[in-house]
């Protein structure tokens, strides 16, 4: 489809929920493009329905090499570009360290690390040939900071900022941008039932009376609304590259 020079082409992971889907949401409201990416591609059907012609649904397990390229492929020819990746995909695992396996450490680095790190791979050369665009770290105010029971979380996420630092490094000088978004707490599925346990595990002795009471409280009563947050990054990525622009995006809750 023939796109208007003006309008974005971005590129979203998980897609399917929670932030992915509210910014595939404000994207498309605001005359964009999007290549709307998700394990389960016919949960982004009613996406698609809001503008047929801009909205390309792809299969996407950000674990998967082969599936990463295939989709970058797919989505330059179809648009023909990409002006903005997100990487969006995430999970939770939360624990004490003595309960948190190799495998779930594995797990959690695999998608919000290694997949973000390898996808990002894939669209740079692209972005930098263009001199343009942005790449959209979707981090967490727990990429910096700690608490008792985020071990694998906190790793995936200390380990996305400092690479994309790097990258915001590598690429500035090529009109390239890098935005590290870090929310607070959020109402999506993220999650689930994780945090039901948590208060009861010893390694919880510090954990502080605020993160308790958010943790006791039921699922999608966080503050934040990812309606709102999608709002604020899509109006941060639009405004034109200065030299001053800021690295980190945090979002209160
Ligand atoms: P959601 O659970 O609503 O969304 C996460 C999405 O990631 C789901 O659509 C899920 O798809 C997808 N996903 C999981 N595994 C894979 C995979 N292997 N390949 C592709 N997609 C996958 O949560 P959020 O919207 O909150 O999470 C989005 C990002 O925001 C995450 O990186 C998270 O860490 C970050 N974040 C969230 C905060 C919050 O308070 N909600 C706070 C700070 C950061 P599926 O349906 O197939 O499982």
């Amino acid at each position: 489809p023939s796109l208007p020079a003006s309008a974005k082409v971005w590129f979203i992971t998980g897609a399917a929920s929670g932030f992915g889907r509210a910014l595939v949401r404000e994207a498309v409201d605001r005359g964009d493009a999007v290549v709307a990416t998700a394990r389960k591609p016919e949960s982004l059907a009613d996406l698609v329905a809001l503008a047929p012609s801009r909205v390309l649904a792809l299969r996407l397990d950000v674990t998967q090499p082969a599936q990463s390229h295939a989709a970058v492929t797919e989505a330059l020819s179809h648009f023909g570009r990409i002006d903005v990746l997100v990487n969006n995909a995430g999970f939770s695992i939360i624990g004490a360290v003595e309960e948190t396996s190799d495998e779930a450490l594995r797990d959690t680095l695999e998608l919000m690390f290694f997949g973000a790190a390898r996808l990002t791979r894939d669209v740079v050369p692209h972005l930098r040939e263009r001199g343009a665009g942005t790449i959209v770290q979707m981090s967490s105010m727990a990429g910096l900071n700690t608490s008792p029971g985020f071990s694998a979380y906190c790793a995936a996420k200390h380990a996305l900022e400092g690479f994309s630092e790097c990258l915001a490094h590598e690429l500035r000088p090529h009109g390239v941008r890098v935005l590290i978004v870090e929310p607070g707490t959020f109402r999506t599925s993220l999650f689930g039932d994780a945090f039901r346990r948590m208060p009861e595990h010893p390694a919880y002795a510090s954990t502080s009376g605020t993160l308790r009471a958010w943790v006791s409280q039921a699922d999608g009563q966080q503050p934040g609304d990812p309606a709102k947050a999608a709002r604020v990054i899509v109006d941060e990525v639009a405004r034109p590259l200065r030299p001053d622009a800021p690295l980190r995006l945090p979002l209160g809750g």
